[in-house]
C-alpha cells in the first residue's frame, strides 16, 4: 500500500486541543487532495496516514502537502502488515531492497521508530537487522554520520512503513484552529505576507480590499484577486470583499485638512472592515503595518487608527523591516504579483506633508465635521463579494 505518512509538532498539544488540531489537519489534508482522487486520510495516533491511489504522482502530493499548515514533515511510504508479536523483518527487508534498486547511492543508514511499545523488538534492533540485510542484498555500506540515503521505517500497531525521503512541511497550525480574522489587503508587498502569517498560526482569513474606483482603474483589484487566489492554496476557500472607496476619499479630501487625510482614510477603512468582520464572525483585523515604514505607521498614527476599532488589530509584521518582509513575500510567491504596477487608493490625493504625530482629539474634531456612520454605510452598501477555491 502506497501512502503519505504525515507528522506534526505535538509540543504543547494537550487533551481536547490535540483532538481538535488533528481533526482539522485531517480535514485540511482531505480538502487539498480531493481532486487527486485521494479518499482515505486517517488519524493513527500522532501520525496521519494518507492512502495514495496509483494514478497520483509523488510530485503532485509533495506540491500539495508542503503547503498544508500544521504539517512538520511527511514521507511517501509503502506499507506492509506487521505482527507485533512476530515481526517479519525478512519480508520487510526484501521489500526495502526492491525499492532501492532504482536509487543510486553508496552509503545508507536505517532510521527506525516504533509507535507501539508492544513490539517485541526495539527500534535499534529493527534498524540493525534491516541494515544488515540491505548491506547483504545491495553490497552498499552503512554510514551513520553522513549517508547518501536514509531508509525510514515506521513501525505502527498493525503496519510497518518504509520510505527513503522525509519532506519538510511548512509547520504552523492547521487553518481553522485559531478562528477567523479579517485581513486588510492592499495589493502591496506587506499585506499578503501579514495574512500568510496569521493563516500559518491557524487563522482562517477573510480578505477586505479598498479600491480607488471609480477614480482609478481596477488594476489594484486584479492584483488583489491574484494574491487571494495564491493565498487560498493554504485555506481552500476564501472570500474577498472589495469596497469602491474613491468617492469616500473625495469627500474626505473636500472637507478635511490635508495632513489628516491618510489617518482619516484608515479610520474609515477600519470601521468598514470591522462591520464585515463582525458579520463573518471574525475575532480580529489584520494589517501589514510595520513600525515607522510610512507616515501612517508612526506610533502616534497607529494609536489613533487603532482607536477607531473595537476588535483587536493584529499586525504580524510590526517588528519586521522591508528586507525581511520582501524575503518572505518571495518565499510565498506573492512578491512578483505585488510589484506589478497599479494605483492603490491610498496614493490618491496623498498630501505632500502628512501628519506623522496625529493627536486623537484633533482627528475627533475633524471627524465631527463628517457624518462618519453615513460614510461607513456608503462603503458597506457598495461592497462586492467574490469567492475563491483551491483546488480550482
Ligand atoms: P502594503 O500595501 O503591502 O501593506 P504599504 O507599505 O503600502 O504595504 P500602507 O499603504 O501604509 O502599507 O498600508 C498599511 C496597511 O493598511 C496595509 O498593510 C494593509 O493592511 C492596509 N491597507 C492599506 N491600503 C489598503 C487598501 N487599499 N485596502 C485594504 N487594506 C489596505
Ligand atoms: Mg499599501
Amino acid at each position: 500500500m502506497r501512502c503519505a505518512i504525515v507528522h506534526y509538532h505535538e509540543l504543547a498539544l494537550k487533551g481536547r486541543n490535540r483532538e481538535y488540531f488533528e481533526e482539522r489537519l485531517v480535514r485540511n489534508i482531505q480538502w487539498t487532495l480531493k481532486d487527486l482522487g485521494v479518499r482515505r486520510v486517517e488519524n493513527l495516533r500522532s501520525r496521519i496516514r494518507v492512502v495514495l491511489p496509483d494514478q497520483v504522482t509523488d510530485q503532485a502530493i509533495k506540491e500539495r502537502l508542503t503547503r498544508v499548515f500544521g504539517i512538520a514533515n511527511f514521507s511517501l511510504a509503502h506499507g506492509l502488515p506487521l505482527d507485533l508479536a512476530k515481526p517479519d523483518l525478512e519480508t520487510l527487508s526484501k521489500a526495502v531492497i526492491d525499492s532501492l534498486r532504482s536509487e543510486s547511492f553508496s552509503t545508507f543508514r536505517v532510521s527506525a521508530k516504533r509507535a507501539d511499545k508492544r513490539l517485541t523488538l526495539t527500534s535499534m534492533e529493527v534498524a540493525r537487522d534491516v541494515g544488515a540485510a540491505i548491506c547483504e542484498g545491495t553490497g552498499k555500506k552503512v554510514s551513520l554520520k553522513n549517508p547518501d540515503l536514509t531508509v525510514y521505517l515506521e513501525l505502527l500497531s498493525k503496519e510497518v512503513y518504509y520510505a527513503i525521503e522525509k519532506i519538510q512541511g511548512p509547520g504552523g497550525m492547521p487553518v481553522g484552529v485559531s478562528g477567523k480574522v479579517a485581513c486588510l489587503i492592499s495589493g502591496g508587498i506587506d499585506s499578503p505576507v501579514a495574512a500568510y502569517r496569521m493563516m500559518k498560526r491557524g487563522c482562517r482569513a477573510l480578505f477586505v480590499h479598498f479600491s480607488g474606483r471609480p477614480l482609478v482603474s481596477r488594476a489594484s483589484e486584479e492584483k488583489v484577486r491574484e494574491l487571494v487566489q495564491l493565498l487560498t492554496i493554504h485555506q481552500y476557500r476564501s472570500k474577498l470583499y472589495v469596497i469602491p472607496f474613491g468617492e469616500i476619499q473625495r469627500d474626505i479630501v473636500a472637507n478635511a485638512p490635508a495632513p489628516f487625510r491618510v489617518v482619516l482614510y484608515r479610520r474609515i477603512m477600519i470601521r468598514i472592515a470591522q462591520e464585515l468582520a463582525k458579520r463573518e464572525g471574525c475575532w480580529g483585523l489584520v494589517t501589514g503595518d510595520s513600525l515607522g515604514q510610512v507616515a501612517s505607521q508612526t506610533p502616534e498614527n497607529l494609536t489613533v487608527i487603532e482607536e477607531a476599532a473595537e476588535l483587536p488589530i493584529l499586525r504580524p509584521l510590526i517588528g519586521m523591516d522591508k528586507v525581511e518582509i520582501t524575503d518572505q513575500a518571495e518565499q510565498i510567491g506573492s512578491f512578483a504579483i505585488s510589484i506589478e504596477p497599479d494605483q492603490d487608493c491610498c496614493s490618491l490625493f496623498t498630501p505632500p506633508h502628512p501628519s506623522t504625530r496625529t493627536r486623537l482629539d484633533d482627528i475627533q474634531k475633524v471627524e465631527r465635521m463628517f457624518d462618519v456612520s453615513a460614510l461607513v454605510k456608503q462603503g458597506l452598501d457598495k461592497v462586492e463579494l467574490s469567492e475563491f477555491t483551491f483546488p480550482g
